[in-house]
């Protein structure tokens, strides 16, 4: 069993007393507190061993290129991809389903082809397919999800047709908390011969990620939501669907040869990677996937899982509260509205307590419109949870409920 005190101790973040009180944090969905492992990882590398990658032919640039291509082999084992050359670097998830769609989109998308997504996606796997339609005349089309906020499989399998270019999905939703069945949607979408890609922006901190077993066409995820540092994520591809794609962003490292009458571009990743990469993040995050491999997503899971049933059970008994998102598969985030209280009063009354969590819509407005509500306050769990956090949110939250009726 995963030694959770031993794990809290590992972050500085949280020894922190927030209006007076020791800081209960539980926004980790948004993003996580990031651990000694990574704090020290960069710090070392920004004292003694910065160097610029890609060009220096001195000892201290070789180094440095050893290791900002070390932490992309560490990103190919934490996700098991089969190759180096199957992950590009990105500035995060967001950044990643935008180059999909910038790259991948305009170069096989046209007038008649569709792209699927679900009625349960961040804005970020909404928005880049929603301007790349505008461009190459491709139809954005939503697939349902039913009252518990699980994914409707039955319009599913009615929306999939030859049409469908993309299917686009979150595996597990961080408004919702819900787990859509991933591997069956693609299976589908492959049947039909479309592409899949996979949001795992909410599942890399939480469970093993195969994408062999998969079988994914893309893969994206952000450093920061895995305990690393912000400005960095990536972007798994297959190696035959990335060399179909042209880059999207022009400059150096992205090149092979440059003159002024024609260009010819590297190949993946490299051909996207444009600048001078984000070094420093992306050992950083390399310094995270290590250490949650180092832990193991069997000891997290089963923790996870005992933790989210702890902060179920005892949410659901706060008088006038109500869940948002209990589908069977579900994990992680628990959403819920209170009678009278807006998500934003909640929020505040437990931020006075030192109690951080979220409230709104979670960067996921399509959700809140589907249930009829403006937002929803937000409890999400991460490594370094336990159950007294919950026992001093769910205390809060009796105190809202008691100011308030
Ligand atoms: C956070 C999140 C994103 C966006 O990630 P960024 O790090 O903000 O780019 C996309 N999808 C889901 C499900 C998320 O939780």
């Amino acid at each position: 069993m995963l030694d959770t005190e031993a794990i809290r101790k590992q972050f500085p973040g949280l020894d922190d007393e927030s209006h007076g009180k020791p800081l209960v944090y539980l926004d980790t969905a948004a993003s996580a507190q990031k651990p000694l492992a990574v704090i020290e990882r960069m710090d070392s590398f920004l004292r003694h061993d910065y160097g610029t990658v890609h060009r220096g032919l001195y000892q201290r640039s070789i180094a440095s290129t050893q290791s900002y291509e070390d932490a992309r082999a560490t990103v190919a084992k934490f996700l098991n991809a089969p190759s180096v050359d199957n992950i590009v670097f990105t500035m995060g998830c967001t950044d990643a389903i935008n180059l999909v769609a910038w790259s991948w989109g305009r170069a096989h998308l046209k007038s008649g082809d569709k792209i699927l997504i679900s009625a349960m996606e961040h804005h970020a796997n909404i928005v880049p397919w929603q301007l790349i339609g505008e461009l190459t005349g491709a139809e954005l089309i939503v697939c349902p999800i039913h009252d518990d906020g699980s994914l409707n499989m039955e319009a599913f399998d009615k929306l999939l047709d030859s049409s469908v270019k993309l299917v686009s999905m979150v595996h597990i939703s961080n408004a919702l908390g819900t787990i859509n069945p991933i591997k069956s949607c693609i299976e589908k979408a492959h049947a039909v011969g479309a592409k899949f890609l996979v949001d795992a922006a909410q599942s890399t901190p939480h469970i093993a990620i195969d994408v062999q077993d998969l079988d994914c066409d893309f893969l994206v995820f952000s450093s920061h939501k895995i305990y690393g540092p912000t400005g960095i994520g990536a972007l798994y591809g297959k190696k035959d669907v990335l060399e179909s794609m042209p880059p999207w962003r022009g400059g150096g490292e992205m090149i092979e040869k440059v003159t002024f009458e024609k260009t010819t571009y590297a190949a993946p990743p490299g051909r996207f990677e444009a600048g001078t990469p984000p070094i420093v993040e992306a050992i950083g995050m390399a310094a995270a996937c290590d250490w949650l491999m180092d832990i193991g997503f069997e000891q997290i899971h089963e923790k996870d899982q005992e933790l989210f049933n702890y902060a179920e059970e005892h949410i659901q008994q706060v008088p006038h509260l109500t869940r948002i998102g209990t589908a069977p598969q579900r994990s992680t985030a628990i959403s819920f509205v209170m009678d009278d209280a807006h998500a934003s009063d909640i929020s505040n009354i437990l931020d006075m307590e030192g109690i951080a969590i979220r409230a709104g819509h979670h960067c996921a407005q399509p959700v809140m419109d589907r249930f009829g509500i403006p937002a929803t306050a937000r409890i999400s769990l991460g490594i370094y949870n336990n159950k007294d956090d919950i026992d001093r949110a769910v205390a809060a939250l009796h105190k809202v409920a008691d100011l308030f009726y």
